[in-house]
């Protein structure tokens, strides 16, 4: 079994914790968070031990009748892997905790690529992680464009990428966030930082990416253009997607029009939190002129870095080889919202 800690229990955290927590090979050794708040209390409802960054934070937990099983020392101490979900900047600062315990890591997206000598993404370049002592998974933009342009580039050869990014303004959570009411260029620089991020995984790839935020709080969408080797047809990109787990074709003929359908389909298929963890494709976008392919895919910012994070604790502490990782976590999580084709 491979003992996995949670440090910074957040939107990610919560979500990876429950995913370890369903995987054959792993367990959880406990959670750490700064708060005392309610996402603390339903971890110890759950059964995770929880665990303080320091005496100080101890005190507030049992103030809360929150029980502590140590400090988040002990737990980096106590686990095999330590996933480091707190928030964007924290988990650079905690790194020479991780090295100085000798316990590999698995950084997030948040994190300059600098944190850590590989970046990730499962379906890309999962063998650069094996051997390390840490990894980053990238951004959820960044996974849901790898996952997608990986296959792509096996089939048909990838020339080019030009992607707009139309993100969400914050997490459900996030009321501080924004646009209230507006349409803002994300950044306005021209290439956002998606492309540069892009190649940490897919280093061959010329891409051009643009953001834009708008106010929505479900999903990111994109809209994107590839220039291709091989001119395909529009039933072999469809089929090449299809094939893909991590990938979910969806339908507007089957009432699948928004990014809010899609979360409804996950909480319909019972997912917890509602959560997507698929790239969904819609079907009717996909269209083909010559070696040019356009497509719609719309990506969940809370969960589809969740698979990938199981399958980074992988690539570091076990023998398993991409696929058979990938296939253990998706059987696991139940990957695959087997949407009726269109
Ligand atoms: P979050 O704010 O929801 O959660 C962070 C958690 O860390 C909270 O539980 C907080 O109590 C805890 N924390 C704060 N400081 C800490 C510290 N010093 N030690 C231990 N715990 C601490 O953040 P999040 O949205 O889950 O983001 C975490 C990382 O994941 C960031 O790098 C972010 O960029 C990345 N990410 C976020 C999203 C997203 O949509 N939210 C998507 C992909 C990647």
């Amino acid at each position: 079994m491979i003992r996995v800690g949670i440090n910074g229990y957040g939107t990610i955290g919560k979500r990876v914790a429950a995913a370890v927590d369903t995987q054959p090979d792993m367990c959880i050794v406990g959670v750490s968070k700064r708060t005392p708040d309610h996402e603390a209390a339903a971890a110890v409802d759950r059964g995770f031990e929880m665990y303080a960054p320091d005496a100080e934070g101890d005190a507030a937990f049992s103030a809360h009748d929150l029980p502590v099983a140590g400090t988040t020392e002990t737990l980096i101490a106590e686990s095999d892997v330590i996933v480091d979900a707190t928030p964007a900047g924290v988990g650079a600062a905690n790194a020479p905790k991780y090295a100085s315990a000798d316990t590999p890591v698995v950084f997030q997206g948040g994190e300059d690529a600098t944190v850590a000598p590989a970046s990730f993404c499962a379906r890309s370049n999962y063998d650069e992680t094996v051997g390390r002592a840490s990894t980053r998974v990238v951004s959820c933009n960044t996974t849901g464009l790898a996952r997608l342009l990986s296959p792509l580039d096996e089939q048909f050869g990838v020339k080019s990428v030009d992607c707009t990014l139309i993100r969400r303004g914050g997490d459900p959570t996030q009321s501080d966030r924004g646009p209230i009411n507006d349409i803002v260029p994300d950044p306005v620089t021209v290439p956002s930082h998606h492309a540069s991020d892009l190649r940490t995984v897919l280093p061959a790839v010329d891409v051009m990416t643009k953001g834009v935020t708008v106010p929505a709080t479900l999903m990111h969408l994109h809209s994107l253009t590839v220039r291709l080797e091989n001119a395909p047809s529009r039933e072999a990109i469809r089929a090449c997607l299809h094939s893909e787990r991590r990938v979910e074709l969806v339908a507007s003929a089957c009432g699948q029009d928004s990014c809010a359908d899609l979360r409804e389909s996950a909480h319909d298929r019972c997912r917890q939190r509602g959560d997507v963890w698929e790239n969904c494709v819609w079907s009717e976008s996909i269209s083909v002129d010559g070696r040019s392919l356009s497509l719609l895919q719309a990506v969940h910012q809370q969960a589809d870095v969740v698979p990938e994070n199981v399958d980074a604790i992988r690539a570091l502490a076990a023998d398993a080889d991409a696929e058979t990782s990938r296939q253990m976590t998706n059987d696991a999580l139940g990957v695959g919202l087997d949407s009726p084709l269109a």
